[in-house]
């Protein structure tokens, strides 16, 4: 296959260096067989541009530098001098490797590395491998700890933590599997949406707060609602009657069970409560309300399929594992039962429906939330507000078989 016709100019502009130009010129003259020093000497003014720097230098060679080849050729390296190759040095082999990187966000996809499709932690790993044996310490496990360190979580969690060579390293690396590789990349995606969104929402809030000085609207009505559910820990005790829908903020129910012996409406005693200290949530700093928003995401909130119910069911035992017969507080996330909706998002903490109260909660007991999830919900609408309310998925809770409109305190 003949080569493309170089043409040397000499400015500084030339597609090859001056030295690989040298070598074309010799390649050609031993394809045409212009085997003697008279003639490649000859011959090299025809392999410079019209009027370039290098024809106008050839032009003003005296003729005695023009007549052979090896005096032609010292002139033009005089000329043009051969360039210093410059080895890098060990430090910068290993500055290079200790800065090469695989973004999170790269992750996954697919890149061509000569001509073929590739993945990129696989190509990653190959110069990785490449930048090891540059340096020489590709046949040991130095830096094999900051170069890991700098991978994305997903892939890191796919790997084992030591390695004795770079090779071992590079293999495990490209040996992750592509679909755990995406899955991790896509559950990462998600989190960090929905902790970007619930920060951008409690910035919105504090915002409001700061504004109108006024704490978050249905405090009271949520100060209440913890109560009873801080009363109702007990189980054994009957719910509390179903009221018209309250409006009054600030009277409550009674969870007295002796108030509603007779059952009917008529028996219902209000207790008003007791002045609520202020908002406790203006009372955390924003490192806190942060710290608390994270925790609302620690755990996958799952769909309501097969695989998702699974997965809670794990995270339920998990859980108890993990905290045993205690009591839910805001340090101790709570799984949340599939299908429900969002924290914070002014759902009904019995059931995790949303368009109707706790106190108007109609689905039957048996059918109600843990009452460790309906704890947590509490708390976390205590500590951050409706914070995702509007936004948040609506989610109605149908109950077929219960059709009582009327209710009486005690058909639940
Ligand atoms: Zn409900």
């Amino acid at each position: 296959m003949p080569e493309e016709t170089i043409i040397f100019c000499g400015d500084g502009n030339d597609a090859v260096s001056p030295q690989d130009f040298l070598r074309y010129f010799i390649r050609s003259m031993i394809a045409a067989a212009c085997n003697s020093d008279a003639s490649r000497a000859a011959n090299f003014e025809y392999y410079l541009r019209t009027g370039s720097v290098a024809d106008r230098w050839f032009q003003g060679l005296p003729a005695s530098m023009k007549t052979l080849w090896p005096d032609l050729e010292a002139a033009f390296n005089r000329r043009w001098e051969p360039q210093v190759v410059v080895e890098k040095t060990q430090q910068e082999l290993e500055e290079e490797l200790s800065n090469y990187k695989l973004e999170s966000k790269d992750l996954g996809k697919v890149i061509k590395v000569g001509g073929l499709d590739t993945h990129t932690h696989v190509a990653w790993a190959a110069n990785v491998l490449r930048l090891a044996k540059d340096a020489g310490i590709a046949g040991g496990s130095n830096l094999i700890w900051i170069v890991r360190n700098n991978l994305p979580p997903v892939l890191k969690d796919l790997e084992a933590v030591k390695h004795a060579t770079w090779a071992d390293f590079a293999k495990a690396v490209t040996e992750a599997p592509i679909e755990k590789i995406r899955e991790g990349v896509e559950k990462e995606r998600v989190r960090a949406e929905e902790i970007a969104l619930v920060k951008s929402r409690l910035q919105a809030i504090e915002k409001q707060q700061h504004a109108t000085k006024q704490p978050v609207a249905n405090y009271d009505d949520l100060t209440a609602q913890m109560q009873r559910l801080n009363l109702n820990n007990n189980r054994t005790q009957p719910p509390p009657a179903r009221t018209a829908p309250a409006r009054n903020q600030g009277f409550e129910p009674a969870a007295n069970p002796a108030a509603m012996q007779g059952g009917g409406r008529g028996n219902i005693r209000y207790l008003k409560q007791p002045q609520q200290p202020p908002a406790r949530r203006n009372e955390l700093t924003i490192e806190e309300k942060r710290a608390m928003i994270a925790r609302t995401t620690i755990l996958t909130h799952h769909d309501d399929t097969p695989a998702g119910r699974n997965a809670y069911t794990t995270q339920m035992q998990d859980w108890t594992t993990t905290h045993g017969d205690i009591r839910v507080n805001e340090n101790t996330p709570y799984p949340l039962r599939p299908g429900t909706a969002i924290v914070c998002s002014s759902e009904c903490f019995r059931c995790g429906g949303h368009g109707h109260q706790s106190r108007e909660c109609r689905v039957p007991e048996e059918s109600r939330l843990p009452q460790r999830e309906s704890a947590w919900r509490a708390i976390c609408y205590t500590m951050l507000g409706p914070m995702n309310r509007g936004q948040a998925e609506q989610v109605m809770v149908v109950f077929a078989e219960y059709e009582d409109e009327q209710g009486n305190g005690e058909g639940l």
